[in-house]
């Protein structure tokens, strides 16, 4: 070859930096003894009534594709399931798309909507995602900071602030990952005036929806008035039904945005895996209840981190939702990389650096509690010897 790699490299691809969560996890890999409170995946297996219905379906023969929007039956699920969970109604013949988890929902959502330079407004800290699938699209990620002051809540007076007449759209996340933040129903309405006035378009990710830990009702994006129309919601199977490696999400959208969406599906994926889709149409119907039993567990841990962390000196807010923690480092004087690099090599426990989710999340680290009590014990007793060790706090 006459030319270097990088010269077939398309520019979009040659800007974008590797997830600073993964660099970070290989080291965390390559060290035994390790108490990783780094992973955003649930703890539990996927239950067993939806894995006996998967292993079913390839016993039954189902290996074929299914219609590119996922099988009908399994869109009547979904259906059901956002109008009884949270009252939006979504027509399962036109108006939803069963996808490669949540993650391909969002590429395609940006991909459908964005031409080059369209900005996109994104509440930071945030997941590690949204900035690259932006760019791949043709857009420019604009980024709002937000802090604990605010619970980590955005603001309509920061939307207004962040509004271009290039502004196409803005994505919501709540709860938040990292830092597990929700918004409430009359702080979405707040946001749904400023939105509604530049006429936005709102990609509401709604992963988390099912792990929230307040007696408060889960408000959908959607289901604000006047925002449906104007709503992409995304969800699915990952974190609330722990099925991360089924790889299953879905999107669900005024039928026009659906079919332009469903263009771009059907000629890069065709269709989300068959057996899967059966294994999630049993969890629609009949795992619900499993799904509570571990929401009540993710509660508890969430409690125990929160009051640990804060007695031991880390500021830490009380997360509405998800199953992260996202305690302030900066009494220790460590930059967020610093003192993830130095409790990894001293006491071996991996968390987050805060930075990897923003420049508003440096001074910040995240620590995931969807592991076991006793790890989380284990974890905690260790970050504050760490901590006492270097006399970083004074208690
Ligand atoms: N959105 C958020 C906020 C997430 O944290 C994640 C997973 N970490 C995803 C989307 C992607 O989830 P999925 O497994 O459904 O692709």
């Amino acid at each position: 070859m006459k030319h270097e790699y990088s010269y077939y490299f398309s520019e979009v691809v040659k800007d974008l930096k590797p997830s600073g969560i993964r660099k970070f996890f290989d080291l965390a890999a390559s060290m035994e003894g390790v108490i990783s409170l780094g992973v955003g995946e649930p703890d539990f297996i996927t239950p067993w009534g939806t894995r006996e219905a998967a292993i079913l379906s390839l016993e039954q023969g189902y290996t074929s594709y299914t219609a590119n929007a996922g099988l009908l039956e399994l869109r009547e699920e979904i259906s059901k399931y956002l109008s009884t969970r949270f009252g939006v109604h979504y027509d399962p013949t036109n108006q939803i798309i069963v996808t490669i988890g949540a993650s391909q929902a969002l590429d395609l959502a940006f991909r459908a909507i964005l031409n080059q330079g369209d900005e996109v407004l994104i509440v930071e800290p945030t997941f590690v995602s949204y900035a690259p699938l932006v760019s791949i699209a043709g857009g420019k990620p604009v980024a709002i900071s937000t802090s604990p002051d605010n619970g980590f809540k955005v603001t309509p007076e920061q939307l207004e602030a962040a509004i271009t007449e290039r502004t196409k759209a803005i994505l919501l996340c709540s709860p938040n990952n990292p830092t597990g933040s929700m918004l409430n129903k009359s702080e979405l309405e707040a946001i749904a005036a400023v939105i509604e006035k530049h006429d936005l378009i709102v990609l509401s990710d709604e992963i988390y929806s099912e792990l929230v830990y307040e007696d408060e009702p889960y408000t959908s994006f959607a289901a604000v008035d006047g925002m449906y129309e104007r709503t992409i919601l995304i969800n699915g199977f990952s974190k609330g039904f722990a099925m991360t490696g089924w790889r299953l999400g879905f999107l669900a959208a005024p039928s026009e945005l659906v079919s332009v969406m469903l263009k771009i599906f059907q000629y890069t994926t065709m269709c989300a895996p068959h057996m899967m889709q059966h294994g999630a149409i049993e969890a629609l119907r009949n795992g619900y209840h499993e799904v509570e039993a571990m929401r009540a567990s993710y509660r508890r841990r969430r409690n125990y981190m929160v009051q640990t962390l804060n007695e031991m000196g880390l500021d830490c807010h009380m997360p509405g939702g998800a199953f992260y923690v996202f305690p302030s480092i900066k009494s220790t004087g460590l930059s967020s990389e610093q003192f993830a690099e130095e409790l990894l090599m001293q006491e071996k426990v991996a968390v987050v650096p805060g930075n990897v989710f923003g420049e508003s999340g440096e001074g910040y680290i995240r620590c995931s509690y969807a592991t076991s009590m006793q790890q989380l014990q284990e974890a905690m007793k260790r970050i504050q010897r760490f901590i006492k060790s270097k006399k970083l706090v004074t208690l």
